[in-house]
């Protein structure tokens, strides 16, 4: 099979030939479909992320190296192994871990200590097939487009695993969003699917704050204007209840801790890197809550999909490429020229 991968970081990926796996024991084969980018992929290809003041976080202390076969958006048809549901097309959950730590025991595989999730620490999307460690880790598509289920994997359910942290308050309050990338685009649609009150968002490009009006965002905010906070804060009643960080970058976390109210909530779910000095009283005396969110379980794929396939929630624009585009893909991805989510197809 052709397989896309990363052999040096930094380089183009090349297209290698191997064989086809052979799935062992409870392991299945998928004949993918449909596989998606994501901004993670380029932290891969790259090999590390930015930790501030100059620090970097090196992929390979954490066992990562090339050669890599990235994309963890997967949907496929199962085409082997013993006891799958043969012929079905499905969204791979890719957040696996080891299945013994207490965070698997939990059902939080996606925070396992010994991470073993597609398309990052194991062979991801790119390429003809794929092997699944177990079928619970299918989730049946009946009625989903490929490519536009494809984004649930890991934009959809770092969306809906972000926005469950915030609890009732974005049924009474605004939520503000920083980044309308396809995670914002992604967000604005959740936010809907659950009740919400609807999205403020925030970002420096105007192609993508235009279509987080076009998806239905209450304002679109310029991040770069001087006065962004005051923008923000007059938007949600004089302060923000609610921030989803989709960024995560020293000036997007700036902003969000300038644009909350008292008794503000701050998840962090972008890696884009940096640091940020805060004043430890303000914590306490605002009182501020500031959290990460890191994906979502298998539990919280499984619910994401049925909201999706219960509700009108409109999947976010993709742009399917053929996979031996991936090297031009990656550029667009990296020069901002994305808007919602490109989608490599075999
Ligand atoms: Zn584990
Ligand atoms: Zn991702």
């Amino acid at each position: 099979m052709r397989c896309y991968c990363v052999m040096h970081h930094g380089q183009p990926l090349e297209p290698v030939d191997k064989d086809t796996p052979v799935p062992q024991g409870s392991e299945v084969l998928v004949k993918v479909k449909a596989a998606g980018l994501c901004h993670t992929d380029l932290h891969l290809w790259e090999g590390h992320y930015d930790l501030g003041g100059g620090k970097k976080l090196m992929l390979a202390d954490r066992g990562i190296r090339p050669p890599l076969t990235l994309s963890h958006e997967i949907v496929g048809e199962v085409v082997g192994g013993a006891g799958a549901p043969f012929g079905q097309t499905v969204l791979v959950h890719p957040w696996i871990g080891c299945g013994e730590c207490a965070a698997c025991k939990r059902g939080e595989e996606n925070i396992c200590i010994k991470p073993q999730s597609l398309g990052v620490v194991r062979p991801g999307g790119f390429a003809e097939y794929v092997v699944v460690p177990h079928a619970r880790y299918l989730v049946a598509i009946d009625g989903l487009d490929a490519a536009e289920a494809a984004p649930l994997a890991c934009a959809g359910v770092t969306t809906y695993s972000a926005l469950k942290k915030f609890g009732a308050r974005i049924t009474t309050d605004p939520l503000v969003i920083i980044g309308a990338g396809g995670l914002g685009l992604m967000a604005i649609e959740v936010l809907k699917a659950m009740g919400g009150q609807g999205a403020i968002v925030v970002d420096i490009d105007p192609a993508k704050r235009e279509a987080a009006l076009k998806a239905g965002a209450l304002v679109a905010i310029d991040a770069k204007a001087p006065d962004a906070a005051a923008q923000v804060q007059a938007a949600a009643n004089g302060g923000a209840r609610a921030v989803l960080d989709l960024v995560g970058a020293t000036p997007t976390v700036t902003l969000a801790l300038a644009a909350c109210a008292r008794g503000g909530h701050i998840v962090v779910c972008g890696l884009m890197g940096g640091d940020i000095t805060l004043s430890l009283p303000v914590i306490p005396m605002r009182p501020l809550t500031i959290q990460g969110s890191y994906v979502g379980t298998l539990g919280e794929l499984r619910e994401l999909v049925a909201i999706v396939q219960r509700t009108s929630m409109k999947a976010i624009p993709v742009q399917r490429r053929p996979m031996a585009e991936v090297n031009a893909a990656m550029q667009a991805l990296i020069a901002g020229k994305v808007v919602g989510r490109t989608i490599l197809v075999p």
